[in-house]
């Protein structure tokens, strides 16, 4: 059975303020035609500007992924594209009238609840897959990123720091729309206390609070609604790294691990995998289609 490209049936809207910048952001989504993929469309001061998500427009990783092309940047696209990317949307257009997307209650479930809301609908082109032939291991001191070759994506996390609120978490997810919505969108986005006023004095966080974030304090999690989930924080790590894989621009059969990687790590990965092209291959129908596919440019990555 061929595999469609999907869309979404209709344009739908939301509201908020971006995490770091503390602007307010209106975004946008709006069906795009096959063979697009996920572009955004970026409005402001009355510029505008086209990013299209293909791995090779990461300008920044810090904290949070930001896109760029001609010094317009869009900061904070992980946690949208990881609801896109997991609802399997291949096309899309994302207006934003902003320098960053909304943060929300810094999960994807309001993405995800969104895409929902829109609809999402079959389109005719035969969907295209990266397959992972063999494996890609990134590993540096006390972290390493890896994927392997699988007939379905899946994701093993876990994650080590030292503190006394949060030691050691793992995470196995095997991906799927449904267990998405119900294993990881919901998993918020966190920070530790002692980091939340050096985050402010660099000029990040600005829009950051307890409504958007769960920050851990010296005893235990701040937040008087506690955790969503026990393991909240390794749920939310694999949250970021899928929206960060999604920057590769299309869907993954590949089993990954990762231990204490981020959004630096992530990109490296997708880095890697668009340079290593020997290691993969683009698949229609489970059938190799030609070299058509990602662009080969150097992009700069800053730590
Ligand atoms: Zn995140």
């Amino acid at each position: 059975m061929t595999a469609r490209q999907r869309t979404i049936e209709r344009a739908v809207k939301i509201s908020g303020v971006g995490l770091h910048s503390g602007r307010p952001a209106t975004l946008a989504l709006i069906p795009a035609p096959e063979d697009s993929g996920i572009v955004f469309v970026q409005n402001v001061d009355g510029r505008r500007s086209e990013i299209k998500v293909d791995g090779s427009r990461v300008v920044e990783t810090m904290l949070s992924t930001t896109l760029g092309i001609d010094g317009s940047n869009v900061h904070t696209v992980e946690h949208l594209l990881s609801a896109v990317w997991s609802l399997g949307v291949d096309n899309l257009f994302v207006e934003l009238d902003s320098v960053e997307v909304p943060i929300l209650d810094g999960s994807a479930f309001p993405f995800a609840e969104l895409i929902r809301e829109a609809g999402i609908r079959e389109q005719n082109g035969a969907r295209r897959v990266i397959r992972i032939l063999s494996p890609i291991v990134l590993a540096e001191p006390g972290r390493r990123l890896a994927i392997y070759p699988a007939d379905e994506f899946s994701v093993d996390f876990t994650i080590r720091f030292d503190h006394p609120a949060l030691r050691y978490q793992r995470f196995q997810y095997v991906a799927s729309p449904e267990g998405f919505i119900s294993e990881i969108a919901r998993a918020r986005t966190f920070c530790f206390l002692r980091e939340v006023e050096a985050m402010r004095a660099k000029g990040l966080a600005q829009g950051g609070s307890l409504d958007n974030a769960v920050v851990i304090g010296e005893h235990g999690v701040l937040n008087p609604e506690g955790l969503r989930y026990s393991d909240e924080f390794v749920r939310h790590k694999i949250l970021d790294l899928i929206g960060d894989l999604s920057l590769l621009g299309y869907p993954i059969l590949g089993r990954v691990e990762a231990e204490c990687a981020g959004h630096r790590l992530n990109v490296e990965m997708v880095n890697c995998i668009r340079a290593q092209r020997d290691r993969w291959q683009l698949e229609e129908s489970g059938v190799r289609v030609g070299t058509a596919v990602l662009p080969t440019e150097a992009q700069s990555v800053s730590p």
